[in-house]
């Protein structure tokens, strides 16, 4: 397994980072997750505009192309080159006496990594969820690697023997641990707006854009608690998650039998399509 550490392509024991490390110390930086299919990597460009802007937002100096020109070796030496697989990277600000105030002229730490990765075209899975208090701070537009509140609720899933944690913030579902969530009524797509509440995942944009196509209304808005029985169907979006059915949600079923919602299904199945092409532009 082979790692991308500051400009160069070591094997994954020999990729070490400084204690030091601003990441480490402080959870001071960005993360990013895409994933590469038959015809290149899925919304790369997305992806990586994604990665400056969140950069930016927190003053990290570092450009993003230097991990795009990067991306090409890292899949040779991993012997992943037009092959399915995820691709993590995270960008710190850096190695630096542990301060809060970190010195100007040090050096982005930047890590990347690719592992094989098969995703079924359609997530066949129907999820259950649990809802979980939305303690996470006010900025959950930043990508950031500090993601305590998210596996809190992650774990607190887990632990339920459930799939994912809806979040809850003052009754308003936000979005999930680690995907953004979508509910549909009256053949209407309700999903939170891409405030500073929630990341505003590339998945989450993709489906918009695909509801715009097929003649589907949106309204961005926060769904509260109490209106989840009143809705017709739901779903949880994301890289790696897809579009995938939620079956139950906290005290709510939608579905008995594995059944899925119309406009769910209908989603998937456009957005499988858009799999299949190239779309790294
Ligand atoms: N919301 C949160 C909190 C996430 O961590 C993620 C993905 O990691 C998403 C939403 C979905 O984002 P994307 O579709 O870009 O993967």
């Amino acid at each position: 397994e082979k790692v991308f550490l500051n400009g160069e392509i070591v094997s994954a024991e020999d990729a070490k980072i400084s204690v030091f490390d601003r990441g480490f110390l402080f959870g001071d930086g960005i993360y990013e997750v895409m994933v590469q299919l038959e015809n290149g990597i899925f919304y790369k460009k997305a992806h990586l505009d994604r990665l400056q802007d969140n950069l930016n937002k927190i003053g990290i100096p570092y450009d993003v192309k230097n991990i795009d020109d990067a991306l090409e070796p890292l899949l040779k030496a991993s012997g992943l080159t037009e092959k399915s697989c995820l691709i993590y990277m995270q960008v710190t600000r850096g190695t630096a006496p542990r301060k809060h105030s970190c010195p100007k002229d040090v050096p982005a730490s930047v890590m990347m990594y690719a592992l094989p990765y098969a995703l079924p075209l359609i997530n066949p899975k129907h999820m259950k969820a649990i809802l979980a208090p939305d303690f996470r701070w006010h900025r959950c537009d930043i990508k950031s690697i500090s993601l305590l509140g998210n596996i809190m609720a992650n774990e607190a899933a887990m632990n339920d023997l459930a799939d994912e944690a809806a979040l809850v913030r003052d009754g308003m579902i936000s979005e999930g641990s680690h995907t953004n969530i979508f509910f549909v009524k009256n053949g209407t797509v309700i999903t939170h707006p891409a405030d500073n509440h929630i990341l505003n995942g590339i998945t989450r944009m993709i489906v918009l854009a695909l509801c715009q196509n097929l003649d589907i209304s949106v309204i961005e808005r926060p769904i509260g608690e109490d209106e989840i029985e009143h809705m017709d169907e739901a779903f949880f979006t994301g890289t790696t998650t897809q579009i995938a059915s939620i079956a139950i949600l906290g005290e709510h079923q939608f579905y008995e039998n594995d059944n899925i919602g119309k406009t769910t299904k209908r989603l998937q199945e456009t957005f499988a399509k858009l799999r299949t092409m190239d779309t790294s532009q």
